[in-house]
């Protein structure tokens, strides 16, 4: 019985710091600007910037598919303040992007 729980033990943090190592190697390296985009951006979902809510919007200037920022619901200060961010602020790369507004 003994031997039993050991060699379950034994099992268990063997695959455990397997887990840990695989985590380290394969983990994914996320863009914090996107969640910041997101807190910055109106949330009205319109569509009216051509993409499909501001998701979209915020994903299509991260991933470079766009280089302007569209948003007309977007109050022209906070348009200025989110262009600005993006522009100073590298990304995962350490690289930054420069978008310009409507
Ligand atoms: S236009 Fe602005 S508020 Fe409307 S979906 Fe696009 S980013 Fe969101």
């Amino acid at each position: 019985m003994l031997n039993a729980m050991l060699a379950l033990f034994v099992v268990g943090l063997v695959l455990g710091l397997l887990l840990a190592v695989a985590g380290e190697i394969f983990a994914v390296k996320v863009d914090e600007r996107l969640e910041k985009l997101m807190e910055m951006l109106p949330g009205y979902n319109c569509g009216s910037c051509g993409y499909p809510g501001c998701s979209g919007m915020a994903e299509a200037l991260i991933n470079k598919d766009t280089d302007t920022l569209n948003c007309r619901p977007c109050k022209p200060d906070k348009r200025q303040e989110i262009v600005e961010y993006i522009n100073s602020t590298p990304g995962p790369d350490g690289e930054t992007i420069t978008i310009k507004s409507i």
